[in-house]
């Protein structure tokens, strides 16, 4: 795509980036058959090429409006057509550049300005997110419905294992996992102590900066980058093997911390060697898998459809990784359509557009649940907690069906 970007903005870092990318751009719109978005509205201008147009006029100098602010803003960073395009267009970090641009020169609502905020700093802190959600669980009953299914879900962590073994990894126990769903964590850890592995949490680590990134507050995201390279670099130093992620979304944010802080001389070299060792769970538990004595034993089956979240599968191009450790303790995975689709959860999406986020989690448990499961199992904190509320079917982290079918299998 043939581009002549603004002098104000031409000669930086960003705009040669952004001019890269749009160049890679072919329009030739194979995107918008996988656009959640575009499937649903059936606008142009909702589409990832749509939108890839608007960030070029305005990366050219046309003066954004808060029409093209709100076109930007439907996008669920699913990065769905990032999997699809033939010309390898990271619409992601464009679509960083140019909502980070629209927001400089279009001021959003009051209210719409409070409620991001409001997201942007509570969600993300742990601390306050637990307790908050403490008083929401009391007070339920008085928040709007679509608020209250939010913290319905709620179940026991069991007990987490005081190892000692050699072999250690971090655990990042992300802010919003670990106060909504510790069990999650928990079952990780005890899965991890079964394979002679021990888990490093460390307190003063904190949020990956993913949210503070959803919302166009980068440096926020990049202090968050730094606050946790500082936490976690002493254990590097100190031998961990690993930093493994229960949440997917936590772990392509991690991931990303080499390219957020390569500008900075102080962070740069430890940034890009924390997100080298940075992992899935499910792709170090693969790689573990046969090394390790896990007796072989014959498990009744279970039928099982398996979400593989936006962050997993087109973030961080993980796929058919989980699906066989379940099968290894007797899961039969049932066929489920539109495994590309985004549930509409989305990081902060599902508050922020409710309409839309409601409409892709009903396609989506309609999809789950064609094949009859028993259990819905998915990889990311943000789809549990989206998914869970809508449907009767028991929905959890595929780590937990993981850790409940070893206990059964070796206690
Ligand atoms: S599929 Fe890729 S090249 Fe084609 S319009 Fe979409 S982003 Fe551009
Ligand atoms: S990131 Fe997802 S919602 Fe956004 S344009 Fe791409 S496919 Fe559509």
């Amino acid at each position: 795509m043939e581009t002549h970007l603004a002098d104000h903005i031409r000669d930086s870092d960003v705009g040669r980036e952004a001019e890269a990318i749009l160049r890679a751009c072919v329009h030739c719109g194979f995107c918008g058959a996988t656009c959640p978005t575009y499937q649903l509205l059936g606008d142009e201008l909702d589409s990832p090429r749509g939108r890839i147009y608007q960030i070029k006029e305005v990366l050219e100098g046309k003066r954004p409006t808060r029409v093209t602010q709100v076109h930007l803003d439907r996008c669920l960073t699913c990065l769905s057509c990032e999997t699809t395009c033939p010309s390898g267009v990271r619409f992601g970090r464009l679509l960083e550049i140019g909502r980070s641009v629209v927001d400089q020169s279009v001021a959003r609502p009051l209210l719409e300005r409070f409620v991001r905020a409001t997201v942007r700093e509570t969600v993300s802190r742990r601390v306050l997110f637990g307790g908050l959600l403490r008083v929401a669980r009391a007070l339920r009953q008085l928040l709007p419905a679509r608020i209250q299914v939010k913290f319905a879900v709620r179940r026991s962590a069991g007990s987490i294992p005081s190892s000692g073994h050699a072999r250690r990894v971090i655990l990042l126990t992300s802010c919003t996992q670990g106060a909504l769903l510790p069990a999650v964590d928990y079952a990780a850890a005890r899965v991890l102590d079964r394979l002679g592995v021990a888990v490093v949490v460390d307190p003063t680590a904190g949020c990956c900066g993913a949210l503070r990134a959803h919302l166009s507050d980068l440096e926020g995201a990049r202090v968050a980058a730094r606050r946790n390279v500082d936490a976690w670099w002493p254990q590097v130093e100190a031998g961990v093997e690993a930093l493994v992620m229960t949440a997917s979304g936590c772990g392509l944010q991690v991931r990303d911390y080499g390219r957020l802080l390569a500008a900075e001389p102080a962070y740069a070299e430890r940034a890009a060697r924390l997100s080298a060792l940075t992992l899935d769970l499910s792709v170090w538990l693969a790689r573990e898998w046969s090394r390790l004595p896990l007796p072989v034993v014959a498990m009744p089956p279970v039928t099982v459809a398996f979400h593989a979240p936006c962050s997993l599968q087109h973030g961080q191009q993980i796929n058919g990784v989980v699906e066989p450790l379940l099968v290894a303790l007797g899961a039969r995975l049932a066929t489920v359509r539109e495994a590309h689709l985004c549930c509409g959860s989305a990081g902060s999406y599902s508050l922020l557009q409710p309409t839309l986020s409601a409409a892709l989690r009903k396609r989506k448990i309609s999809a789950l649940t064609a094949g009859a499961p028993e259990v819905i199992l998915s990889a990311n904190v943000g789809c549990l907690a989206h998914l869970e509320p809508a449907t009767a079917i028991p929905v959890r982290h595929w780590i937990e069906w993981l850790d409940e079918r070893l206990s059964q299998a070796l206690n």
